[in-house]
């Protein structure tokens, strides 16, 4: 068949949005452009390919597709962009495309050139990167079954055979265009750090996706190792891959991995090792082959650009404006654009059709001629709904039933949060008292025991007391990201999200952020828009972290007697509300929607591992240890001094603390909270609370018990803040100042640590909109809800 016949027979085509559950169609092209367009080519929809229609998401959107075996989330408005046809309809024959390998004399490289050995791990997202990485390097990265878990490098070294080697984890992606941030990460890796091999991981249940990339990685021209990766579940199926026919094929190494289990990795690395010693030597290197036009045309490119390899050529001929940059330093620079657009044009004609569906089609064709060949399926092959996970996911994202669980499931992990955590709770807590008794007992009274016992462990151990809660609930999220649920949970809350101008992966991070605000900042990664991705940045912070919650307990407690659980939660609801209407705000104003729209990968169910759930929580550990070790210990010095000087033997201690800076500090701030309220007292703890928020109650145990070590269950704190009476002999707490203190907490400054967080994922500029922002909303908030209420 002549390539121009292709679109010449009449094919009546639809929308994909328009077919029902169900149904299995053709893809017959992908409208739009850019990175949208881009995403869905390398994600397998391109002309032929077979795509069924799942279910919708609860809220009838997005709808989940099946193609290429990999299951995809599209909202309808994206689906309207895929033109499809009958699933029977001959209108191509992909297959055709398959003309095999090329092969090019690639020099040998100096062994002596460098004398460490760098080995990258390249690979679609969720494919086991970060698995084998952890397996071969000892290292404890965080594994996820969702995409987009890493997205920067991560570096790593093994020894083999006496050498020693560099491994590098690199971010997941689909291809190596220039349309996402992992993707031109990757790239721009790979040529500015020339490793000596690649190592392409990929899923060998998923072949025909996966190793679309493998053919973009083979044009570099550098030696390559393909692990097919998941190995057992390839097996279990009981599909037959022959390995030794695909790598002929394909001209590649391929070596079968399991990686999470470890069969199969020295097999991996020592395949590497023999890829780079063969690279020594001049070598023929594989490449697809496209036909004899484009690899004429290729030649003739290639031969004005010698320095470039095949991969660099073949995008400037797409019109890839990284790669063109690339020639912009030759003398013959415009010469190489002039041809290239001619080149361009005269693939296009004789195609009919535009360059990167040429391309993208050209590539899938390759891969499935050779998985013709090699890849024999179970011909009692499990149907989709007989696999496991299916039932569970029919339930999980029921109409009905999705939203209900996914609320059920979230409150069982606050609850298994507070409640277990309770209990070594009490026991640090017994531990931190026992000691601040003992040093109490056995040091000389003077101010380095005021600062230990009141300052540091008063100070420190107050936080230190929620470390069990924070490890259970990252255990917690650990497993419904490794089980895959996740990502069913962004799927059936995007409409929601969408509503107010976010993805629904935004989601996670909210969830995250009840536990700590700087996880779930780290958590925003996942987005790969970065609109997206500040947008939730900027109001993660109103999602009510558990370093509040000390302030919420002893303030509910002292001041409402009756529906105490109904009064906490108004607050987190508060929170949410006040987070969506920012981001509304922010989608509306200064961050408006741009264009770019991302469709989602929803991975398989998998078991998760106790292992990774564990590693996972550990690392989290260690960052709170961390920050109570830095942070926290320097604030609660800072406090304590600040209310400890200048010192005034003479006075009582409650007059000692009036007079002393933060006396005064309160004092000249006490017109600025009084609108709201607050006396100076509580103008201070906020001021404290600013470096973390758990240090609001220590605060107030300083300003009114005379002691640090007060928390909320201190009935002697509890009760002075009940008995506190102003001058004028009115109490200075009631229901309505307790509960605008409690809204100020939640909203006001994000603690210095998120802040921090801030700064990494978005810089200065949105650290100090946030800290205005913030303030400014909760100043408002609490003045409204104050001076309402009171009139009333
Ligand atoms: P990455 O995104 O490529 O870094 O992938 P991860 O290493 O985070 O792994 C993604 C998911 O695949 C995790 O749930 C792993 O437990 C799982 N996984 C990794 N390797 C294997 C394997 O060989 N077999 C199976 N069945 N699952 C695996
Ligand atoms: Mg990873």
């Amino acid at each position: 068949m002549n390539n121009n016949d292709k679109n010449n027979n009449k094919t009546i085509t639809r929308l994909l949005d328009n077919e029902p559950v169900g149904q299995t169609v053709q893809v017959v092209r992908v409208m739009g452009d850019g990175a949208f367009r881009q995403r869905l080519l390398e994600m397998g929809f391109v002309r032929g390919a077979r795509v069924t229609v799942l279910k919708n998401a609860p809220l009838q959107d997005p709808v989940e597709y099946m193609i290429m075996g990999s299951h995809i989330s599209l909202r309808h408005s994206e689906a309207a962009q895929v033109e499809v046809t009958d699933k029977d309809a001959e209108f191509c024959d992909m297959e055709d495309a398959f003309n095999g390998i090329v092969e090019t004399q690639v020099a040998g490289v100096d062994p002596l050139a460098d004398d460490v050995l760098r080995v990258v791990l390249v690979g679609n997202p969720n494919c086991g990167k970060t698995s084998l990485f952890n397996n071969v390097t000892g290292a404890k990265e965080k594994v996820g079954n969702y995409g987009g878990v890493t997205v920067d490098s991560k570096e790593g070294w093994f020894s083999i055979g006496g050498r020693k080697v560099q491994l590098v984890d690199l971010p997941g992606t689909y291809s190596l265009t220039e349309y996402s941030p992992e993707e031109m990460y990757v790239r721009t890796y790979i040529r500015d750090n020339h490793p000596d091999a690649i190592l392409n991981i990929v899923d060998a249940g998923n072949l025909e996706r996966n190793l679309y990339l493998t053919t973009q990685i083979m044009d570099m021209n550098i030696p390559m190792v393909v692990a097919l990766n998941m190995w057992d579940e390839l097996e279990k199926s009981g599909d037959h891959l022959d390995v030794e026919m695909m790598s002929r094929l394909l001209g590649a190494r391929m070596v079968p991995l399991t990686a999470y289990n470890g069969h199969g990795v020295k097999d991996v690395l020592q395949a590497a090792m023999e890829a780079i010693d063969e690279s020594e030597q001049d070598t023929m290197h594989h490449n697809v082959n496209y036909g004899a036009l484009i690899e004429d045309c290729l030649k003739e490119l290639g031969a004005m650009c010698p320095d470039l390899d095949r991969y660099t050529v073949l995008k400037i001929i797409e019109n890839d404006q990284h790669a063109i940059e690339l020639i912009n330093s030759q003398d013959n620079a415009e010469q190489v654009k002039a041809t290239a657009t001619e080149i361009r044009h005269r693939i296009e004609r004789d195609f009919n059709d535009d360059i990167t569906s040429i391309v993208t089609d050209l590539k899938y064709g390759f891969v499935r001629g050779a998985l013709a060949e090699a890849l024999t399926p179970n011909p009692n092959r499990a149907t989709d709904d007989t696999k496991p996970g299916y039932s569970l996911d029919r339930l999980l994202t029921n109409r009905w039933l999705a939203l209900p669980i996914l609320l059920v499931l979230m409150w069982l992990m606050f609850e298994a949060t507070f409640t277990l955590g309770a209990y070594p709770q009490d026991w640090i807590e017994s531990g931190i008292e026992w000691i601040g008794n003992w040093i109490g007992k056995v040091m000389p009274d003077g101010i380095l025991k005021d600062l230990i016992v009141d300052g540091i462990i008063g100070g420190v151990g107050g936080v230190l007391v929620f470390l069990p809660q924070i490890l259970i609930l990252f255990f917690c999220i650990s497993l419904l990201e490794d089980s895959g649920y996740m990502a069913r949970a962004a799927f059936i809350v995007d409409r929601i999200m969408h509503r107010v101008g976010l993805h629904g992966k935004s989601f996670i991070p909210y969830l995250i952020g009840f536990g700590c605000g700087v996880p779930a900042i780290m958590a925003t990664r996942t987005l790969e828009n970065r609109r997206d991705r500040l947008v939730t940045i900027l109001t993660v912070p109103f999602m009510s972290c558990s370093a509040r919650l000390p302030a919420y307990l002893l303030l509910v407690a002292a001041f409402f007697t009756a529906y105490q659980g109904l009064i906490l939660m108004s607050i987190y609801l508060l929170g949410i509300l006040v987070a969506a209407l920012t981001a509304i705000l922010l989608s509306k104003t200064i961050l408006k929607h741009d264009k770019t729209q991302f469709v989602m990968e929803l991975p398989p169910y998998r078991k998760p591992t106790a292992r990774n759930a564990t590693i996972h929580m550990w690392s989290k550990g260690k960052q709170y240890l961390q920050k109570m070790a830095t942070i926290i210990l320097a604030a609660s010095i800072i406090v304590w001094a600040l209310g400890y000087f200048p010192r005034h033997e003479e006075m009582t201690p409650q007059q000692q603390i009036e007079n002393s800076y933060m006396g005064q500090m309160g004092k000249a701030i006490e017109p600025i909270v009084e609108p709201l309220g607050f006396n100076w007292q509580m103008g201070v703890s906020v001021l404290t609370g600013a470096a973390a928020k758990e240090i609001v109650v220590s605060t107030m145990g300083v300003l009114y018990t005379g002691e640090t070590d007060a928390n909320e269950e201190s009935t002697s704190l509890k009760e002075k803040l009940q008995t506190a009476t102003k001058p004028n002999g009115e109490h200075v707490f009631n229901p309505i100042v307790a509960y605008s203190f409690m809204l100020f907490i939640l909203l006001y400054f994000p603690c210095i640590a998120a802040l921090a967080a801030i700064k990494r994922e978005a810089g200065w500029k949105w650290v100090a909109f946030e800290i205005i922002y913030t303030t400014g909303v909760a100043w408002v908030v609490s003045f409204l809800f104050y001076q309402i209420a009171t009139r009333i």
